[in-house]
């Protein structure tokens, strides 16, 4: 019996560290530097950040943390857009250029609190964008829980919104979000806290949030 539940434990432990691609099925270890906060919702997870379930899968990840916990441009980009969704709350949308693959990335930062960039602005890797607000029950898509929902796609909205809302709101490819974990510096399933000073790989992606 004991051997069992230590069975099924190692089995649990094992599916929050493993995130599947939708597109490819494959499946990536992820692996954290010391003092990267963890990942609460990972990508194509039918779990939510609040731990219910989700309807669809999905197609970012979740990072947790406290008010004014700041949010950094995962590589250097140019804002797209600064808008606030009624339903996902203040959301950034930088233009990152073209990953190591030659696709385009596009990232969706959303679920925010205070914004620090403007449209149009270009950005530097690890730059903060915006901060973690106390907004966490105000705006329904954050689902009471103060998170990052960091989403990445191939194609902007534009700014002709239409009714719609959400991830599409801000990615035509909404429902078909890209495997962050494709894209670390560090390699595949390798999160990499950015560092001040430290140069990264073209194309590459550093965590959004500072690591300690
Ligand atoms: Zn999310």
């Amino acid at each position: 019996m004991k051997t069992l539940t230590y069975l099924f434990g190692a089995i649990a432990g094992l599916a929050t560290i493993i995130a599947v691609s939708a597109a490819s099925a494959q499946s990536i270890r992820v692996d954290y530097p010391d003092g990267a906060p963890r990942i609460a919702s990972e990508f194509n997870s039918k779990q939510g950040v609040n731990g219910g379930k989700r309807r669809a899968r999905h197609q970012g990840i979740d990072i947790k943390g406290k008010n004014r916990m700041p949010i950094l441009a995962a590589a250097d980009g140019k804002v797209l857009e600064v808008d606030t969704g009624t339903c996902w709350g203040p959301t950034v949308v930088i233009d990152h250029g073209k990953g190591y693959d030659g696709k385009k990335l596009v990232i969706a930062y959303g679920h925010v609190g205070d914004v620090s960039v403007k449209a149009g602005q270009r950005v530097k890797r690890g730059q903060q964008i915006a901060q973690l607000g106390n907004n966490h029950k105000k705006y329904k898509c954050i689902v009471g829980v103060r998170h990052l929902h960091m989403q990445i796609g191939r194609q902007w909205r534009g700014p002709k919104k239409g009714s719609y809302w959400g991830h599409v709101r801000y990615l035509k490819d909404g429902k078909r979000g890209v495997n962050p974990h494709l894209y670390w510096a560090g390699g595949k399933g390798k999160v990499t806290c950015f560092r001040k000073g430290e140069t990264y790989p073209a194309g590459t992606l550093t965590y959004p949030v500072a690591c300690r």
